[in-house]
């Protein structure tokens, strides 16, 4: 066995700490008010495994390397730092996809290597264990990438989000599949066999457009989770075809991480993981199949009317959506929220799982306002419970999650999903900008209940009248 030198150490043991500070970092993404510091630890974690690499006594030359640190740089900085926070699903998938063009050419470039003939004459080769790793690397790697351009693509609108279906499309992508692990297994039996690496490569790429086809831009998110874990194994098993600790770490962690928010997401919308994958939802009719539809005309009040009853109301519960996240009205929010506090309300933020277009979308908004963690109600059950007694629900460019189609009507696509109850409250405020629907693309009977009352507008301008109005009060105009 080869000594460890004093270089092997130092890598070893950057590793070491940049795997506790992933742990640590994903341990503080856990609570809202210590999510920038999971991110800092996260980061540190990286530069550090980063270090240990760049020190490894197989690089010849640095010139490659750092014409890609700087090339990657002047791209992905502006990137990161101009993209609205609505657009953070597609920015994800798109950074997901090169994660996975990185391991997917590691896996093809070593798999090379070990079978090219060196000045000796002689041919590595690979072990089985060795080829297992790398043929898992390259299927999920490649799946990956093209899964996640496709995702990009349907968020992004450069494609239908709409599922785009065919007959058979179920037995087509399970033959596929199957057919993926037939080369896997080849290439396990026998590592020479080049032809069934290059096939699990084709396969994986074209496996990564098929799976994508079929799912709705509603679902994507979850999609956009379940890559980013299929991103993580490919890391994590090009770790082992290249003996390196830190990849097989922050691979399963990755892996691990992702499934797990899929499965908390499609748990928040009360779908099983086969509906999303094989379901198509998003397909169903524009609206809502119910006898008749919505009839009624939706009422509206004045920003006037509305403030004076919330100066005077004694409980007071926000719901936040996608259009406050839209409007970046969360500043103006927290400015109501203190005013009708200073009045004497109280004031708690019913936050969906599924709000906005990520989970944590609304709470990462609100914290970032200054709000007080401790008034969000997170559970839907607890928030329904206190909306029973508010004398105002406020809803704020939110629409599927207040939809009571969800509960009352079988043939809604949102059928189902846990929604928050606001027409329980004594009178409901719902600011949006006209009739449009939200992600679902389904009618909401909500707008037109009897104790529901329209303020039309951006959500931004919406409040600010508001907390303008509460001000005139005081100042007796
Ligand atoms: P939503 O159902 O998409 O509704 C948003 C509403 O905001 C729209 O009806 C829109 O109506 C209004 N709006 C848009 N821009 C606005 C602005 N500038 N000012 C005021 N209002 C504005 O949002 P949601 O209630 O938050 O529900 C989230 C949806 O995304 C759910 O269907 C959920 O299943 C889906 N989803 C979320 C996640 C996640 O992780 N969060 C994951 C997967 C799926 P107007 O056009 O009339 O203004």
């Amino acid at each position: 066995m080869s000594e460890l030198t004093s270089r092997d150490l130092i890598i070893q043991a950057t590793y070491f700490v940049a795997s506790i500070l992933f742990i640590l970092g994903l341990r503080s993404l856990t609570k809202p008010t210590q999510a920038r510091l999971g991110m800092q630890q996260a980061a540190f974690g990286m530069l550090f495994a980063v270090i240990g690499t760049l020190l490894n006594a197989h690089i010849l030359s640095y010139q490659w390397i750092m014409i890609g640190l700087i090339v990657g740089t002047i791209i992905g900085y502006p990137m990161a730092m101009k993209v609205a926070m609505t657009s953070m699903p597609q920015f994800v998938a798109f950074s997901h996809a090169f994660g996975a063009i990185a391991a997917t050419i590691v896996g093809v470039v070593e798999y090379r290597h070990m079978h090219t003939i060196d000045a000796m004459g002689n041919m590595p080769g690979m072990s089985r264990g060795v080829a297992a790793a790398i043929g898992f690397e390259v299927l999920f790697g490649a799946l990956t990438v093209t899964g996640s351009f496709m995702a990009f693509g349907k968020l992004q609108e450069l494609i239908t989000g709409r599922p785009i279906t065919f007959r058979g499309q179920n037995a087509f992508n399970i033959t596929l599949i199957a057919a993926a692990f037939v080369s896997l297994g080849v290439l396990i039996y026998n590592p020479d066999t080049t032809w069934a690496f290059y096939t699990l490569v084709s396969l994986g790429l074209f496996l990564g457009v098929s799976m994508v086809l079929p799912i709705g831009g509603g679902d994507m998110p979850v999609v956009i989770s379940l890559l980013n874990s299929y991103a993580g194994l490919a890391a994590s098993a090009t770790g082992f075809a290249i003996g390196n600790n830190v990849l097989i770490i922050a691979g399963a962690l990755e892996g691990a991480g992702g499934f797990i928010l899929s499965l908390i997401m499609s748990k928040a919308m009360n779908r099983s993981f086969a509906n999303i994958v094989f379901g198509a939802f998003g397909s169903a009719p524009a609206a809502s199949t119910k006898a008749g539809g919505p009839t009624k005309e939706a009422k509206t009040i004045t920003a006037e009317d509305a403030a004076t009853q919330l100066a005077y109301a004694g409980s007071v519960v926000i719901i936040p959506g996608y259009g406050m996240a839209v409007a970046q009205a969360q500043h103006t929010c927290r400015e109501l929220h203190e005013l009708i506090q200073k009045k004497g309300g109280k004031v708690t933020y019913a936050i969906h799982p599924v709000a906005g277009r990520m989970p944590g979308h609304l709470n990462v908004i609100l914290s970032e306002a200054g709000i007080d963690y401790g008034a969000l109600l997170t559970d839907v059950d607890d928030a329904n419970r206190v909306l029973a007694s508010a004398d105002v629900a406020v809803i704020v460019g939110a629409n599927d999650i207040v939809n009571p189609d969800a509960e009352e009507d079988k043939s809604s696509p949102l059928y189902g999903m846990p929604i928050f109850r606001p027409w329980t409250a004594k009178t409901v405020f719902v600011v949006k900008r006209g009739k449009g629907t939200g992600f679902s693309g389904v009618e909401n009977p909500l707008f037109t209940k009897d104790n529901a009352l329209m303020i039309y507008g951006d959500a931004k301008g919406v409040l600010g009248n508001l907390v303008k109005e509460i001000k005139a009060l005081d100042e007796g105009h």
